[in-house]
């Protein structure tokens, strides 16, 4: 079998316990969260997310880029034109062992400094091998943006790879 066939027929059982309507465009959980497009780090597993519950976006390292930021612009659009009744907590989920860690190398830093919007020498900021140290920046970043409201809520997580815990990074 090959895979797709393998996922049209979970998806079959999915469709089979699907309620038949569609339930509304705000996350059960007011949350949005972002972290990594890592195999090992999905959140359906690592958090018990559920379907429904948030609004997930990934990309490589999870991390706070301009693309990111972008696409917080379409969601609040969205609810802008929605007038949905939100109260998000946004929360960013890095984690060990990251692969963007191996961006931190010398020969990659034009396509890291891509990712990020920044300059070469500004790579420096985004710790791409301490993903502590990297979630503070980010979240200090979401902060410093005036897309986000001075009282929304700001999570910072970073997931172990190894031990399967999740740890709690304060806001700095
Ligand atoms: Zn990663």
């Amino acid at each position: 079998m090959t895979v797709t066939a393998e996922l049209l027929e979970r998806n079959r059982t999915h469709a089979d316990h699907h309620p038949g309507r569609a339930s509304s465009l705000v996350p059960s959980l007011q949350t949005v969260l972002v972290t990594c497009c890592d195999h090992r780090v999905d959140p359906a597993h690592v958090l018990g997310l559920r379907l429904d519950e948030a609004v997930v976006i990934r990309n490589e390292g999870g991390r706070i880029t301009p693309d990111v930021l972008r696409t917080l612009t379409t969601l609040a659009t969205v609810a802008l034109v929605e007038k949905l009744d939100l109260d998000i907590e946004i929360v960013v989920m890095h984690h060990t062992d990251c692969g963007t860690s191996r961006l931190a190398r010398p020969e990659h830093a034009a396509l890291a400094a891509q990712i990020f919007g920044v300059s070469e020498n500004e790579l420096d900021t985004k710790h791409l091998t301490d993903p502590v140290a990297a979630v503070t920046s980010d979240l200090r970043l979401l902060r410093s943006t005036p897309l986000i409201p001075t009282d929304m809520r700001l999570t910072g997580l970073v997931y172990d790879v190894e031990t399967g815990a999740v740890d709690r990074v304060e806001e700095k």
